[in-house]
Parts: C-alpha cells; sequence; structure tokens
C-alpha cells in the first residue's frame, strides 16, 4: 500500500481537500492571511479557523488548482451530513 497522498481537513462547515502529489509548494496558501493553513501546525489546515468567504478565496488561489473545497450542509432526517461539492 502507498503513502498517503490525497488528504481530507474537515469543519463544521467547509471541508478542504488536498493533493500532495500535484502541489508545488510555492507557498500561496501557507502565505496567505488568517489562520487557515499555518505550516509546522498539526493539522496545518484547519478550515474552522477561518470565515467560509477566506477559505474558498484561498483555496482558489493554489496556482496548481489542487485545492478543494466542499460545503457541508445541514444534518439531515437521518442524522448524516450531506456534502456537496462547489464550483462557485
Ligand atoms: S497554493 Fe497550492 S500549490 Fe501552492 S503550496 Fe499551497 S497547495 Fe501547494
Amino acid at each position: 500500500m502507498g503513502k498517503k497522498q490525497v488528504f481530507l481537513y474537515t469543519g463544521t462547515e467547509i471541508d478542504v481537500e488536498w493533493d500532495e502529489r500535484l502541489c508545488i509548494h510555492i507557498g500561496e496558501c501557507g502565505n496567505s492571511k488568517g489562520e487557515l493553513f499555518i505550516a509546522g501546525r498539526d493539522p496545518w489546515c484547519q478550515p474552522d479557523l477561518s470565515p467560509l468567504s477566506e477559505v474558498k478565496d484561498i483555496v482558489e488561489r493554489c496556482p496548481s488548482r489542487l485545492l478543494i473545497f466542499t460545503r457541508r450542509q445541514p444534518s439531515n432526517s437521518f442524522g448524516g451530513v450531506i456534502t456537496a461539492q462547489s464550483s462557485d
């Protein structure tokens, strides 16, 4: 079994996925303001520490387009969480 290369960072309202294989480590995400990505922290990405608009903005600035955000919808009547990927 290979090394894990796609990482999912879950938040209350939004999740962020990072594909390490495509990352050029130019640091656009880590250099952004706010607390979403902090180098050296574990986990380095914490979606609950930034407003949704900031998470979306930072994810969309990734030059390799390898960061993906997924908005979480309120729980359904069965107690599950519905996720929907946004293209906006
Ligand atoms: S902005 Fe994208 S390519 Fe650059 S370091 Fe972050 S995840 Fe990697």
